[in-house]
């Protein structure tokens, strides 16, 4: 099962979606299985890191700035090759199992969808897959 999520994003963050994938795999009735989340952006992605102290997404966004600052030499016409280059250092996708119908994070851990090239209106998909033992 597709599910389609809309979101409004400011300038650059890490945007929290735990909730709404855990509500993606809850409604699909999934008790066993896995779910991909997928962001079809090229300057914005998906990510699992920790959500309990939010310095952590400060520190996070911090670094890619250090990492994927801003250059003269960039070609690319639109003036978003940073945010380019970090979307694709981040990723498009992340999977997350399934059990008892939720899903299988650590302690800490999050989703987010990261932002890198906003504000602007986004989108992301979750696709839950069974392993097939609901209909044994
Ligand atoms: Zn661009």
């Amino acid at each position: 099962m597709l599910y389609t999520y809309r979101l409004k994003t400011p300038a650059e963050d890490f945007c929290p979606i735990t909730a709404q994938v855990q509500g993606a795999v809850a409604e699909s009735g999934i008790q066993e299985g896995a779910c991909m989340v997928y962001c079809p952006h090229t300057t914005a992605g998906i990510t699992i890191n920790e959500n309990a102290d939010p310095d952590v997404v400060t520190d996070l966004l911090l670094a890619y700035r250090k990492a994927f600052p801003d250059r003269p030499e960039f070609r690319h016409i639109e003036g978003n090759s940073a945010a380019h280059a970090k979307a694709t250092a981040v990723g498009s996708s992340v999977w997350i199992p399934i059990k008892n119908g939720r899903l299988v994070l650590g302690t800490w851990q999050g989703i987010y969808f990261c932002e890198f090239d906003g504000p602007r209106s986004r989108t992301f998909y979750v696709s839950v897959v069974s392993n097939g033992r609901e209909i044994e």
